[in-house]
């Protein structure tokens, strides 16, 4: 099958092109008793995604299921070099366990680019990025970009135990100091995370901060963020309809800096806003 990209449109402002990418997968494994990582070579356009950014995938008909609207999937490996995407993904309803039963060989059709992703200003010295749950999956390609940007990173990965600890090896390929805890070994809390952070900031000082996958870890992300007078970002979930910004349904409320409410398209303005803009994750 030939890797083809269909309908190629402009994405939101500073967005690159986004289309209807017609994939290959490569392997589609699980990673634990609920994660599986897809891999698929993916045409251009595909990999022109930055961190962030997500995919809005067709789920196939099964037997059983006919899921009718795209599942959005953040992107979790940009691989240019071998013209390959990965996606992380939690087993949950109707169209992941369609995705699951997707075989190499078969096709994935994956419409992206979408979304605006993360920004790490210029001069950017030290990231600490939070992740848990699906939020490992999320950050992944955000620690290639730090090291890109010549910063250093560290990823603090949270799970509710050890075996859904993940990304560890792709974090650390991309030059990240990685730590690990979760709920079954007592240091999870947001305390226990915070007083890591602090000890981190007071050696290194951190200059940017990133969260994805809890509501406490971006209250946490935000009351930090102050403390240090830091930018930080959250990437968040919404349930999606076109992926695209025409229908509406993926609004939530995002607070200006005078703390006036709107509501934004995850989809279009987001997923990635500042932690002060928005309220939950
Ligand atoms: C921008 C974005 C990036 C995401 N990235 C990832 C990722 O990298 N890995 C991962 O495991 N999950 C990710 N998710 C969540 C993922 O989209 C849902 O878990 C998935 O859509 C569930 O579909 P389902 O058919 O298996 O579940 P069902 O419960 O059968 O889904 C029913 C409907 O609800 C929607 N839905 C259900 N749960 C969610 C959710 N949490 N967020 C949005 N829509 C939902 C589905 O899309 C579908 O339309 C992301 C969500 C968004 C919005």
């Amino acid at each position: 099958m030939t890797l083809t990209a269909t309908a190629k449109v402009e994405g939101p402002s500073g967005c690159f092109p986004r289309a209807e990418n017609r994939c290959l997968v490569a392997s589609n494994e699980p990673m634990n008793s609920e994660y599986r990582l897809m891999v698929v070579n993916a045409p251009e356009t595909g990999l022109s995604a930055y961190a962030g950014q997500f995919f809005h995938l067709l789920c196939p008909a099964t037997a059983t299921e006919q899921p009718f609207l795209r599942r959005p999937m953040s992107i979790y490996r940009i691989d240019r070099e071998n013209g390959q995407l990965g996606f992380l993904y939690k087993v949950t309803g109707k169209g992941t366990c369609a995705l699951a039963s997707l075989a190499p060989g078969d096709e994935l059709n994956a419409t992206g680019p979408l979304g605006v992703g993360f920004s790490i200003p210029e001069g950017t010295r030290h990231v600490a990025m939070i992740a848990r749950g699906v939020g490992l999956a999320t950050l992944a390609p955000l620690a290639r970009m730090a090291t890109v940007n010549g910063a250093k990173i560290t990823a603090i990965l949270s799970a509710r135990a050890p075996e859904f600890l993940m990304s560890r090896d792709e974090l650390e390929a991309a030059g990240a100091a990685v730590i690990e805890v979760n709920d079954v070994a007592g240091n999870s809390s947001p305390q226990d995370v915070t007083n890591r952070l602090r000890d981190i900031h007071e050696k290194t000082p951190i200059d940017f901060m990133a969260t994805c996958g809890s509501n406490r870890l971006l209250s946490l992300t935000r009351e930090l963020c102050s403390e240090w007078n830091i930018p930080g970002q959250v990437a968040v979930e919404a349930f999606m309809g076109c992926g695209l910004g025409m229908c509406f349904a993926c609004v939530v409320p995002v607070r200006d800096a005078e703390g006036k409410e709107e509501m934004k398209r995850v989809c279009y303005d987001g997923p990635v806003f500042g932690v002060n803009e928005v309220t939950t994750w």
